[in-house]
């Protein structure tokens, strides 16, 4: 208790902790909820034996500033309960606020600073927007058929770890969701947040539908019988599900491109018969799946980017000399969008039900020719001079569907409420219990925050404010 004490007092600790979390910790405990209320949730059916209020109550009189050890009790007590009921250890109690702001989760690494895009935004009337950023190692993701999906993210904040767990309204997914190196296979988390609805940009359909580069290979194919060879410049691939079948052997050199993975980990270019035994000798080892393309002579690759209604168009020059001109020193530049261009990127576009952020990857040779090699969805890294500007329409885009959203669940017909009588009132940011119509316990819609020290000691658990 005293190192908590300690803790808090020391000024190196508070200075230390991220915007925001110093004014939490300085601000009194979550009120309790109002009396009657409290009883009108133990009586709910759904209700749990302990119904910890996980927003404070507007009408109750605040606590002096300075949190009292008492408060410091209940703070580790609350921990302890979420925590519990997380794990299921205990049931969770079906209390949720009517809060005024909409919680944004972006996947994407810390230095892409996303929350000041959203800063001062609203979506559809008056909601604030709360941007939760982590990257998918950070966070884990828990759904359950009745629409219920919480997120617990646990980042590492100045030196400080911060666990969080909140219900996403709409996600932006900006990293890679699968490679076949070591850690990054989050398919799982995809696959947690469709189970739970979340809307999202890239579609969640979408972007699990990437995750295998050969998948999304063969929706190319499908666009190149239609279009023809003229207007869809598909390079020749060969696929081979193991290595077993890589006995029928391709015209060389080839390039071997082994498994899903990026930034050209995995591709190999191979000259003759004896290289490609060996490297079907390594893709033994691997199990999975290969490809091959003929190498082509390459001048400079193309890479066309589709963000909403915007296009640019990059080509990229090796400076090193490395076949591979993600690998080395490159020179890029952007170039003219073309209308051979803008059918190839509206084309891939259409893919997996839509993709709203996309780029189309392709070779031009030496012969003069183009050959489309890859699409690719939101986890796009952005390139060039105007950076800054695509990330600002990703930020419109995202504001744009979290106001349709918005605006349709604002005017869809209201869900049956297990109102308790007499207490409710109707009042924003009243406390009410909401019974699901299959009888489970909705879970708290407001965010949970609680903070740990490097010792893992809680230092607090609050509701947070929108920002
Ligand atoms: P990234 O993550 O940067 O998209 P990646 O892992 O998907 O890369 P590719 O884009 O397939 O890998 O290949 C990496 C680079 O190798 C390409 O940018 C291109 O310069 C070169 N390359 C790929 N395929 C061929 C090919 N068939 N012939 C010649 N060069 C190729």
């Amino acid at each position: 208790m005293n190192y908590l004490r300690r803790r808090l007092s020391d000024s190196t600790f508070i200075s230390n902790l991220p915007n925001g979390y110093m004014t939490d910790l300085q601000r009194p405990d979550p009120a309790e909820p109002s009396p009657p209320a409290t009883t009108a949730l133990a009586k709910s059916p759904t209700a749990g034996p302990t119904p910890p209020a996980t927003s404070p109550a507007p009408e109750k009189k605040a606590p002096p500033a300075q949190s009292s050890g008492a408060g410091f009790f209940s703070s580790i007590t609350n921990v302890v309960k979420q925590t519990a009921a997380s794990a299921g250890l205990v049931e969770q109690t079906s209390v949720t606020t009517s809060k005024k702001f909409k919680i944004l989760l972006v996947i994407d690494e810390q230095q892409q600073e996303w929350p000041k895009l959203f800063r001062g935004k609203k979506i559809y009337g008056d909601n604030d927007i709360k941007v939760e950023q982590a990257e998918f190692s950070e966070i884990s993701v828990m759904a359950q058929a009745n629409g219920t999906c919480s997120v617990t993210m646990q980042v590492y904040r100045n030196g400080t770890k911060v666990v969080r767990s909140f219900k996403p309204d709409f996600v932006l997914i900006r990293q890679h969701a699968f490679s076949m190196t070591q850690n990054e296979d989050f398919r799982n988390l995809i696959i947690g947040l469709q189970y739970g609805g979340v809307p999202s940009i890239n579609s969640l359909e979408s972007i699990y539908n990437l995750c295998d580069k050969p998948w999304a290979f063969a929706q190319l194919i499908n666009t190149f019988r239609k279009l023809g060879a003229d207007k869809f410049p598909l390079i020749e691939q060969t696929f081979y599900p193991n290595y077993k079948e890589m006995v029928s052997m391709p015209s060389f050199p080839v390039v071997v491109k082994i498994g899903h993975a990026h930034s050209g980990i995995g591709k190999v270019k191979v000259d003759n018969h004896s290289k490609f035994q060996d490297i079907a000798s390594v893709v033994a080892l691997t199990q999975t799946y290969t490809t091959t393309e003929p190498l082509i002579e390459s001048k400079y690759d193309i890479r066309i980017q589709k963000i909403g209604a915007d296009y640019k168009a990059y080509m990229r020059t090796s400076m090193s000399g490395n076949w591979k001109t993600n690998t080395g020193s490159a020179m890029l530049e952007q170039v003219a969008m073309t209308d051979k261009y803008k059918l190839w990127v509206d084309t891939c576009s259409e893919i997996f039900g839509g993709l709203d952020i996309c780029a189309v990857k392709a070779i031009h040779g030496k012969d003069g020719k183009d050959y489309i090699t890859e699409v690719v969805g939101s986890s796009m890294p952005l390139v060039g001079e105007h950076q800054s500007e695509d990330r600002q329409l990703i930020s419109d885009m995202v504001l744009t569907k979290m106001n349709q959203i918005a605006e349709k669940e604002a005017n869809a017909p209201r869900k049956p409420l297990t109102v308790q009588p007499s207490q409710g009132t109707g009042q924003k940011g009243e406390i009410t219990g909401e019974t699901m119509k299959n009888g489970a316990a909705r879970p708290p819609q407001g965010c949970l925050q609680y903070i740990l020290d490097c010792n893992g000691v809680a230092v607090g658990p609050k509701p947070v404010q929108a920002n």
